[in-house]
């Protein structure tokens, strides 16, 4: 996986490339697609939702050039696998998911994979974790038709969000730097994320 889908395509970056080789990914999907977990796709994961495509991790995760001295806050816990290769590249990882259920599983993963350094709470993440923030980098795994503005609000200066925004058909993933003079934004590649709901996401529905 990591050489074929992640490497060859230009992921640049060491520290991704070796934090994607150990985390076991098989941990993160259901029974069900177990024989696919290191397939070059995302994978149902339950309740409407999906664990991103590997290149979509790395690529996040680039973005967000970590040293490993960080708080970073996931927004959409999913499986727990984006959370669980934050926390291979930082030092703390606060994630968030709206779905009691995805949420005690993906905990129950991060448990087994051992992953202490991350907190997994219930609750919308369109508003983030403001008890926690500031946060020096946000990973958002769910489309948004605006950057959150609560998310923003939540960066240290010099922080980064990265965020699948456009459309519930499609996105772009951008990369937004906090600085002292506002945001400055990248616009990096297509993709296509479930939508974030809740109140600063796509609503309720
Ligand atoms: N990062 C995940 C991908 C999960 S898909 C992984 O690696 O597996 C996006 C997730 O965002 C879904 O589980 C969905 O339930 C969740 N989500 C959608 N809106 C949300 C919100 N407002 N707050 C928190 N989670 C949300």
């Amino acid at each position: 996986m990591v050489e074929r889908q992640l490497r060859r395509r230009g992921i640049p970056d060491d520290r991704v490339l070796a934090a994607m080789e150990r985390v076991p990914r098989e941990l993160f999907v259901p029974d069900s697609v177990r024989p696919y977990a290191y397939a070059d796709d995302a994978l149902p994961i339950g309740q409407g939702q999906t664990i991103s495509q590997p290149f979509v991790v790395a690529t996040i995760c680039s973005l967000l050039a970590l040293d490993g001295s960080e708080r970073v806050l996931d927004v959409g816990t999913g499986s727990g696998y984006q959370a669980a290769v934050l926390a291979e590249l930082a030092a703390e990882v606060v994630t968030i998911e709206r779905l009691q259920e995805l949420a005690e599983t993906a905990r129950a993963a991060l448990a087994a994979a051992g992953y202490p350094n991350v907190e997994v709470r219930v609750g919308d993440g369109s508003l983030g974790v403001e008890e926690r923030a500031p946060f020096d980098a946000i990973a958002v795994a769910a489309a948004t038709p605006t950057v959150p503005p609560a998310l923003y609000e939540q960066l240290a200066v010099g922080g980064r969000i990265v965020v699948p925004r456009g459309s519930r058909d499609g996105q772009k993933l951008v990369l937004v730097v906090r600085t002292v003079d506002g945001p400055v934004e990248h616009a990096v590649l297509p993709v296509r994320f479930v939508p974030l709901l809740g109140d600063e996401g796509f609503g309720e529905t």
